[in-house]
């Protein structure tokens, strides 16, 4: 039901140099393991909007734009930021946003011990209240997984969510760019957009790519949501 996608990697890192032969080795692996997420169906069309690093002093104003344009979106919090803005985390949960997991201080989890990467998983459950969806879903700082923290995350019941659309918005400040890449053609049904808080020209790409994606008849959904079929 779901399509593996190769060009997709777990480490952003991988593709940004050249990549090893270990990289390369270790993103076909990984590619082909069970749990982690990458892109939903492709029989409708519905695409997943996620942003990752949040919350911070601009959340309120991506939950406006949000608002305004009248659609939903999943987003991953680090543990720390979540803790020290409870007010926030309430408030992406009462626009009808989903909010999960990404880790508590945004170490990767492949340099963490199994107690420490517990330990982070469960402070941060603490700071979102619990996930409403079921199963708690949790997103790597990075996309990085290896076996040991890959079967910790599938032991503890998350669903791994990563991505099959990378806006590149951590590097490229670049507003036109990034709207291009999480617009029709590069976009097609099923996936799921990877994009950041706390950034003004992603804030300022999003009305645009929302307007482009409804356009082309894409429905823009939260990842739970996307996954639900
Ligand atoms: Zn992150």
């Amino acid at each position: 039901m779901r399509e593996l996608r190769l060009r997709a990697t777990i480490s952003p890192m991988a593709v940004s140099t050249t990549p090893s032969v270990r990289a390369l080795v270790k993103n076909v692996v990984f590619q082909r393991l069970p749990g982690c997420l990458r892109r939903g169906p492709t029989t409708t069309k519905r695409v997943a909007l996620t942003f990752d690093d949040g919350p911070d002093d601009y959340t309120e104003r991506y939950l406006d734009v949000l608002d305004d344009l009248g659609v939903p979106a999943t987003f991953f919090l680090i543990g720390e930021y979540a803790t020290a803005r409870p007010e926030l985390v309430r408030e992406y949960l009462r626009r009808g946003h989903q909010v999960a997991n990404h880790g508590y201080d945004h170490t990767r989890f492949t340099k963490l011990g199994r107690r420490a990467l517990l330990d982070q998983l469960a402070k941060t459950e603490d700071a979102l209240g619990g996930q409403l969806s079921g199963r708690p879903w949790v997103r790597p700082p990075h996309g990085s997984v290896d076996a040991t923290s890959l079967v910790s995350l599938l032991a503890s019941g998350y669903t791994i969510a990563l991505w099959s659309v990378d806006a590149c918005d951590y590097d490229d400040h670049d507003t036109a760019s990034i709207v291009e890449r999480c617009s029709p053609p590069n976009v097609d049904s099923g996936d799921v957009l990877l994009l950041h808080e706390g950034q003004q020209w992603t804030l300022d790409a999003l009305p645009r790519i929302v307007t482009a994606l409804h356009a082309s008849g894409y429905e823009c959904v939260t990842m739970h949501d996307l996954f639900a079929e």
